[in-house]
């Protein structure tokens, strides 16, 4: 990583010729990537052969790790053979389409009627979006338009989905967010209640707080809320207790859908299968994508409840179609792979597993509460955040030009501990066959490269 790369070097070949996504394009000039070359369960190698617990399951999808899936290979393989692409557009159908999307109907969290699939979160959330617009057409009240998520969320990057995500990196010199998408306050505790607040009055407050916009803006012009179980990219934030049934309420009181976005707590992630059983949402709609593969081929699900379906069907029928759709939405091998991964799920008890290690990780990860630069240890089930302050009593952060963040990502990266630091956390989502040795091992690398960050700082 620190090393300026030869000229002919598969680094130097990067730099050359790629633009990287959530990168900083001068760093990477400057230092090169980290290949990352081949896996095994929880752990990814790089060119050198330095070898990394994959703290985030690489981009919180890769539920089964990074071993050869067999199985999956195979299941790829015979669906390029049998039928390498097809699609639903037109009145067409394939079978791993049929299959999946029964099979998540079977699974969803409240009865859900049918699945639209795309190949991104971003897309199906786009998707989402499309369609509310659509619905309130249909039932002739076009001016509930306006869409409403939190500070802090993260939907996606499409112009639309940027949009919705409430962080300022995706705004910022994109001319966004769009007009007609808003954000209420983000139910982060540790930082957003006032001094004495129980985590109920925050949560009231909270919810208050949507209250107060969807007034100001007109009840009659709000279509939808947008959000995540647990806010993931925006900084791993749990909800306080309370906080969904009083938005739910809120929701209900004023005819607006509740879009719940399972990108990343679909699948088991949060200690069920879904992050709506574990904190009793009831969606309208429900998008998916990263764990419904493992991350391993592209792909998203969007479902909705029957009485969506049936005002967007009746519409489309009166137009003569529904006029969207994505030629790698739902694609065939992307469907046959998710298949096999949900059936891999199962005879795995994955779920199970991911509901016993999950506690596990948040109380090994509570272990460093207690360290000078921890202001606040948080999660559920297998994802969690670690909080890093200045000051533990004033909660004050660093002044992100002093690169206490960049400087946590080098020494965890140096310990062989791959993650994310978003913003002030070190967000932990490892994948969910991860054991509870490799939790111990992972932590205690965690609590070095805090360490050396501190003695670094000072
Ligand atoms: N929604 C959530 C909660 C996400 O975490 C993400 C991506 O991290 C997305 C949507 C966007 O998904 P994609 O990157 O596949 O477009």
């Amino acid at each position: 990583m620190t090393q300026v790369p030869r000229p002919n070097s598969a680094a130097a070949r990067d730099v050359r010729s790629q633009l990287h996504p959530y990168t900083n394009p001068l760093a990477l000039e400057q230092d090169g990537p980290v290949i990352v070359t081949r896996g095994d369960g929880a752990w990814v190698e790089d060119e050198a052969g330095a070898r990394y617990i994959e703290g985030l399951a690489g981009l919180w999808c890769t539920a089964l790790g990074f071993s050869a899936e067999e199985r999956l290979a195979r299941v790829a393989y015979d669906q390029m053979r049998m039928l390498a692409f097809y699609h639903p557009f037109g009145q067409k159908a394939h079978l791993p389409g049929i299959d999946l999307a029964e099979a998540l109907l079977a699974m969803a969290p409240v009865p859900m009627s049918k699945v639209l699939f795309s190949g991104s979160g971003s897309e199906a959330n786009d998707t989402a979006l499309k369609l509310i617009r659509f619905y309130n057409n249909a039932l002739g009240r076009p001016e509930k338009k306006k869409v409403i998520s939190r500070i802090k969320a993260y939907h996606g990057v499409t112009l639309a989905t940027a949009s919705l995500t409430g962080l300022p990196n995706n705004h910022r010199d994109f001319d966004l967010p769009m007009p007609g998408i808003l954000h209420t306050s983000c139910p982060h505790h540790y930082r957003f209640a006032l001094e004495g607040e129980s985590p109920e009055a925050f949560a009231t407050r909270c919810a208050d707080d949507l209250e107060a916009l969807i007034q100001a803006e007109g009840p009659e012009t709000i279509a939808a809320f947008f959000a995540e179980p647990v806010m993931g990219a925006g900084g791993v934030i749990v909800p306080p207790p309370t906080y969904f049934e009083k938005i739910q309420a809120v929701l209900k009181r004023h005819d607006i859908l509740f879009v719940v976005d399972e990108v990343i707590c679909g699948f088991g992630r949060t200690g069920n299968v879904w992050g709506s059983q574990t904190f009793g949402l009831e969606p309208d709609m429900l998008t998916c994508a990263k764990q419904l593969s493992s991350g391993y081929m592209p792909l998203s699900a969007l479902m909705m409840t029957e009485k969506v379906y049936q005002v967007i069907r009746d519409n489309a029928g009166r137009i003569g179609i529904l006029g969207h759709g994505y030629t790698y939405g739902g694609h065939p091998v992307s469907c046959a792979v998710a298949r096999e991964v949900l059936r891999l799920y199962e005879e795995r008890d994955l779920f199970a597993h991911a509901a016993t290690v999950g506690p596990v990780m948040q109380k090994r990860l509570r272990t460093l509460a207690d360290h000078p630069l921890v202001g606040e240890v948080r999660g559920v089930g297998l994802v969690a955040g670690v909080e890093i302050v200045r000051d533990k009593a004033s909660r004050q952060p660093f002044d992100p030009a002093q690169g206490v963040g960049l400087a946590i990502g080098r020494n965890l990266h140096r310990h062989g501990v791959i993650t994310r630091v978003i913003g002030d956390t070190v967000a932990f989502s490892p994948p969910l066959i991860i054991t509870e040795e490799e939790i111990d091992a992972m932590v205690s690398r965690v609590a070095r490269a805090l360490d050396d960050t501190l003695a670094w700082c000072r």
